[in-house]
């Protein structure tokens, strides 16, 4: 039985687990959903880690380890053990948080015992401490307002807070001297975004802080990102940024057209959005719809 990737995802996404799709095709779909934990070098010894959720960074040099995020406990378990085979098992310094969600915090319980401080903005950290007190996590013991910045083995380490995107508490973690740096969640490449309004993301803000945190890096920097639609890299250059920075101001600004124009919210929620010029981010769903059109709604 073969099958190809586009008619995989058709029948997976309408008949999955029954018997017309086969063993050969369910063991394609639990590759696509669930890939081989990888371990992949960037430079001067900071690399990603994907697995299962937000994209992991990390430094190990021979004075120093910092891990950025931590996805969930099973994948940041097999991290771990990675982590430790690259060093011999030595204590990691820091763990630092990019934002509160589960996909990129809940693993920080893995870490227990292993880890001497957990970082995170004043915001995400109190967002995370709200969850840990329905289910047990390891929760950030140092914050920071603005910016953190600290010397890790042969590394300076930096964490920046540009103002409410994603959520309320998205940081930028720079690895100075790789010129490395994780965006979180601040980057869904070619993918449409999670925007937690909830917990005080700002469409339009959020294009501004990419403008800020590119112009706050050289040319040359490789940004680790959140997230990326199928097919698409999870990490990229500044021209990625400026892109997914013109997709945010193409989304905003449709939504405050709209209003605008007088539409309701429930005809544009029901819009199946595709936004011109951005057809890899595809079919917009209700979800998003309304969290844009509500903030565009606030003026
Ligand atoms: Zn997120």
């Amino acid at each position: 039985m073969s099958f190809s990737r586009r008619d995989f995802l058709a029948a997976s996404a309408v008949a999955f687990g029954t018997a017309a799709i086969g063993r050969p095709a369910l063991a394609r779909a639990w590759q696509q959903q669930a890939p081989a934990p990888t371990f992949t070098d960037i430079r001067r010894n900071v690399g990603f880690f994907t697995g299962r959720g937000g994209t992991i960074g990390y430094l190990v040099d021979a004075n120093g380890i910092v891990v950025v995020d931590s996805q969930f406990p099973d994948s940041a378990k097999q991290c771990l053990e990675g982590l430790n085979q690259r060093s011999n098992s030595r204590p990691i310094d820091r763990l630092i948080n990019t934002h509160h969600h589960g996909d990129h915090s809940a693993g920080n319980i893995a870490f227990k015992g292993s880890v001497q401080k957990v970082v995170a903005h004043e915001n995400a950290a109190a967002l995370i401490r709200s969850a840990a007190a329905d289910t047990e996590n390891l929760v950030p013991d140092s914050t920071f307002k603005d910016v953190w910045r600290e010397e890790i083995g042969n590394e300076w380490v930096r964490a920046q807070y540009y103002g409410r995107a994603h959520t309320s508490g998205d940081a930028v973690i720079t690895f100075e001297r790789a010129n490395v740096a994780h965006m979180g969640d601040l980057m869904f490449n070619s993918r449409v975004p999670v925007i937690d309004r909830a917990n005080g993301a700002l469409v339009g803000n959020w294009a501004k802080v990419l403008e800020a945190a590119a112009a706050d890096h050289p040319g040359d920097t490789i940004f680790i990102f959140g997230h990326a639609g199928g097919g698409f890299p999870v990490t990229g250059s500044k021209t990625d940024l400026m892109f997914f920075r013109d997709y945010l101001t193409a989304l905003i600004e449709h939504a405050r057209a709209a209003v605008k124009a007088g539409q309701s919210k429930d005809q544009y929620v029901n819009s199946s959005l595709t936004l011109k010029g951005f057809d890899a981010f595809g079919v917009h769903n209700a979800r998003t719809l309304g969290i844009v059109f509500d903030e565009a709604s606030d003026g």
